[in-house]
Formats: C-alpha cells, structure tokens, sequence
C-alpha cells in the first residue's frame, strides 16, 4: 500500500508506518504562530502545559532555539529520526518555519524533514521547502467541494486580502489539489490529514479520498474532530465511527490508524 513511498521515510517516520513507530521519534518545533485561514473547529492556545492536541504548545521558539533544541535531543535520543514543524498556526504563512528548516537541514541531513499545513502557500512553497531538505508534507484536506467547504473554513487569507465564504473556500481547495499535485511530481510524500466532522463532512469522506488520492497522495489520517470552538457543541466521534471510516476508506487510499494527534511541541516516540 506504500509502495510509491520514498523507502528511506517509510522505514524510518513513525507516523507513516506503525512498525516505525517502535523503533524512532520524532520532534516537533513550534516556530510557526500564524495562520492564515480560520478553521471553525480550531482554537490556538500558546501556553498550555498539560493539553495533548494539535495547535497546542507551552510556548513559541525562534529558529535558534529550535535549532539548539534538535542538537540537544537527538544528542540525548538517538532514536529521533524526524524533525517537523506542525504548528501551532500554519507552517507556510511562517518565514521562520523556512529559516528553521534551513538550519536544522544545513546541521543534520540525515533527519527526515516535514511540515504539515492547510495547503494554501503550498504551491508556492514547494521549490524553497525542497532546498531545506522536506521530502514529507501533510495537507490537512476536510472538503473537496465547496458546498461542504462553507461549514467548515470561516475565512481565508491570501496575501493581505481576506476571502469569504464560497469565495475563500474555492481559492482554498484549488490551492490544496494544486499542491498536492506538484509536491508528488516534485518527489515528496504527501499524506493527507482529515477531520472527522460528524454531521458536517462523514458522508464526504469517500470523495475526499478519492480526490487526494487521484492528486497523487499516498496515504490518509482520519482525525476525530476536537469539539472547541465554533464546533464545540458537536459530537467528538467514537472509536467505532473512525474504524468503519479508515476501513471503508482503506479500498481507495492506505489509512494510518496510529496517529496520537500531538501537540505542536511534542518530542519523543508516538507512545
Ligand atoms: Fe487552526 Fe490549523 Fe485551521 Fe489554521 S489551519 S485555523 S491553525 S486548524
Ligand atoms: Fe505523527 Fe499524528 Fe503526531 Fe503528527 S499528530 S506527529 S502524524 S502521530
């Protein structure tokens, strides 16, 4: 199922392969604040010590420090095999996510590099993140139609001007499937991440796959959604929901079925 993988990441990424995860860690650097889109089930807290979930951290780092952090850890642990940036806004709408990667790429190139991101700037981004040494991205992709969109992004961002409604939401998935597309052609793995949003996007996911996969993703993460902010008083979906999901899904596109959902500052093995 992940025969199209660069061998070198698929062995040795813990998040791309469960067998990996025994074996190797990873670290994230939250240098990234800023988003530049509003999605209506994120809430961003920057000074949370004992949360455990995606866009939390107990604080922002520069590109120094980060770069002092991964020769700390990986002198401490050698088991850490990949350095990525998730957060706590999006990578790409961060230029110190690219001076970091720079660093750390410049002082150990035999870590796996990558990012993941909401896919807006990735396009764009893809020839400045090649030459930082990211061979892997994530695009988080919870709608390919705008319909279904709508619910789900309040606003996008792009370059100063802010976008509504469908006209965001269009800006926002072309910009995902064109990324897509160029990254796999470009030689990078693309994983898709996708929120679980009952009532909102679960009759949609069979379409989501089947559209990352066509752009050339090779492997998918079915996340419960969080209930918090504007989708606080939604279901958190069961265990029994997302396993039927990842099954069904599984015939279109390989599913991972051991992400943690990590914090934007977690460091070590997944479990
Ligand atoms: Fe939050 Fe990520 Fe959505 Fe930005 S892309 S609003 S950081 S969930
Ligand atoms: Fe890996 Fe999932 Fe954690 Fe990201 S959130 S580092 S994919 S386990």
């Amino acid at each position: 199922m992940y025969s199209d993988i660069g061998q070198d990441i698929f062995h040795e990424h813990p998040c791309l392969n469960k067998a990996a995860a025994r074996w190797f860690g990873r670290i994230h650097l939250p240098v990234a604040p800023e988003c530049n889109i509003r999605c209506r089930y994120c809430t961003r807290v920057y000074d949370c010590a004992n949360e455990n979930r995606p866009g939390v951290t107990s604080r922002i780092i520069g590109p120094g420090e980060a770069l002092q952090l991964v020769t700390e850890v990986v002198e401490r642990d050698r088991r850490i095999r990949v350095v990525g940036i998730a957060g706590p806004g999006d990578p790409l709408a961060n230029a110190e996510t690219f001076e970091t990667l720079g660093l750390i790429h410049e002082r150990f190139p035999h870590l796996i590099k990558c990012l993941s991101t909401n896919g807006l700037l990735l396009e764009e981004s893809l020839p400045r993140l090649k030459a930082v040494g990211v061979k892997a991205v994530t695009v988080t992709v919870n709608a390919v139609c705008v319909a279904v969109g709508t619910y789900i992004y309040d606003h996008v961002c792009y370059w100063g001007e802010v976008y509504r409604g469908r006209f965001g939401v269009e800006l926002l998935l072309r910009a995902q499937q064109a990324g897509i597309r160029k990254a796999v052609a470009m030689g990078m793995m693309v994983k898709i991440n996708t929120v679980y949003i009952p009532g909102v996007n679960d009759r949609h996911l069979t379409d989501i796959a089947r559209a990352t996969r066509a752009a050339g993703a090779q492997i998918m993460n079915v996340m419960p959604l969080i209930p918090q902010g504007e989708f606080a008083e939604l279901p958190h979906p069961d265990r029994e929901q997302i396993r039927l999901a990842r099954r069904n899904l599984a015939r279109i596109i390989g599913q991972i079925d051991h992400c943690r959902q990590c914090r934007s500052d977690a460091v070590g093995m997944l479990c």
